[in-house]
């Protein structure tokens, strides 16, 4: 079934700024992606209208009981001038996934899928040029019942806005310093760790605060319970090659699904590298990085795709990697995932969409 998404188009549209000036999340382009749900009539009226505030009533559930959820992903603009999203349909679906863990109605991830598609075709200018640029693409579902008794809402709102962002590393693939923390937990099984929902990102803030302080970019997470098992980095998910083996921890409830994890994941056992997802603890790790058998270690995630340590920390003590540097993996690992993202390698799991640009009324 294919339901129509409706087109208002903006009267103003904005000045683009220019790519070099490009950060993170800070303007959006000249249009959004709006679609309702009401119990009994389901999700409805799906249409692309010009960005614009919300008016909400201050007794709107989502401000008071955050039932939010959200995804990001990235449209690229090629050398060969087209637009590619990456892995949009998993993107989609993993929203969907988010949204059951929240009581949020499901979406037709079709549905979903299509939204990304129609609000860059609609933005295509808004897609930057410049290398390592991207549209950024936030689709959100909240909670827009107005009522403060605490249960699933009975109406929500879902909308899509989009980011031109500049690039990640702008001068190059950058190591970052992680301190292991036992202090702070940010998820644990039968909880939200598995969702992408605001309430993580809420409950990440303090560690991270905290990691600041101590001259550390990101804070690694533990397990809630022993506080010795690897969860993820700051909000990435973390990959560390020991020997010859590239472990990270199994999706056992409290880590995220990450999209560049599975990639990742995929390109490895493609390269025939060894891949273990099993638990891992913050002990063994310090033990190989004492005895000179912790390689590499990296974060993975839409926003970076990879993200080196260099350092961490743990209970005082610190552990130097790759001497700093960015590891070789590493570095494969991002050149081939951004080969893909922007057309210029084959593409040989089809993780890329290419978006039609609408011929212009
Ligand atoms: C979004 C996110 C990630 C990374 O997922 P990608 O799909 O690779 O962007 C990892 N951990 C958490 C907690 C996240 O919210």
């Amino acid at each position: 079934m294919s339901t129509e998404i409706s087109l208002t188009r903006t009267h103003a549209p904005k000045a683009r700024p220019d790519d070099a000036s490009l950060s993170f999340g800070k303007v959006f382009t000249d249009h959004m992606f709006l679609m309702d749900y009401e119990e009994g009539r389901g999700w409805h009226d799906p249409r692309v209208v010009p960005y614009g505030s919300f008016t909400m009533d201050p007794a709107t559930s989502v401000l008071h009981y955050g039932q939010a959820v959200f995804d990001g992903l990235k449209a690229f603009r090629g050398p060969d001038g087209k637009i590619r999203l990456f892995r949009a349909e998993r993107h989609a679906r993993r929203l969907n996934k988010s949204c059951a863990a929240l009581c949020i109605p499901e979406m037709d991830a079709d549905l979903v899928r299509r939204s990304f598609e129609a609000i860059v075709g609609v933005d295509h200018e808004w897609v930057p040029s410049a290398p390592g640029t991207s549209l950024y693409i936030r689709p959100t579902v909240i909670a827009t019942e107005v009522m403060l008794g605490v249960h699933p809402a009975h109406r929500y709102t879902y909308f899509v806005i989009c980011s031109p962002v500049g690039s990640y590393y702008k001068e190059g693939v950058k190591p970052v310093r992680i301190l292991a923390t036992d202090k702070y937990v940010r998820a644990v099984a039968g909880g939200l760790g598995e969702a992408k929902t605001a309430a993580n990102y809420a409950a990440s803030l303090a560690a991270q605060r905290d990691a600041e302080r101590q001259g550390y970019t990101q804070v690694l997470w533990l397990d809630a319970i022993e506080r010795k098992a690897i969860d993820e980095v700051g909000t990435m998910n973390i990959m560390m090659q020991i020997g010859d083996e590239v472990i990270t921890p199994p999706l056992a409830g409290t880590i995220l699904d990450g999209v560049t994890r599975n990639s990742i994941l995929q390109l490895l056992r493609d390269w025939g590298v060894k891949v273990s997802e099993r638990r891992i603890t913050i002990d063994e790790v310090m033990e190989a990085g004492r005895n000179g058998t912790l390689r590499e270690m990296w974060g993975t995630g839409t926003a970076a795709v990879v993200s080196p340590v260099g350092e961490l920390g743990y209970k005082g003590e610190k552990i130097v990697i790759s001497n700093g540097q960015t590891g070789a993996l590493t570095q494969k690992l991002y050149d081939a995932i951004v080969g893909i993202q922007y057309g210029r390698t084959n593409d040989a799991h089809g993780w890329t969409t290419e978006v039609k640009v609408p011929v212009e009324a």
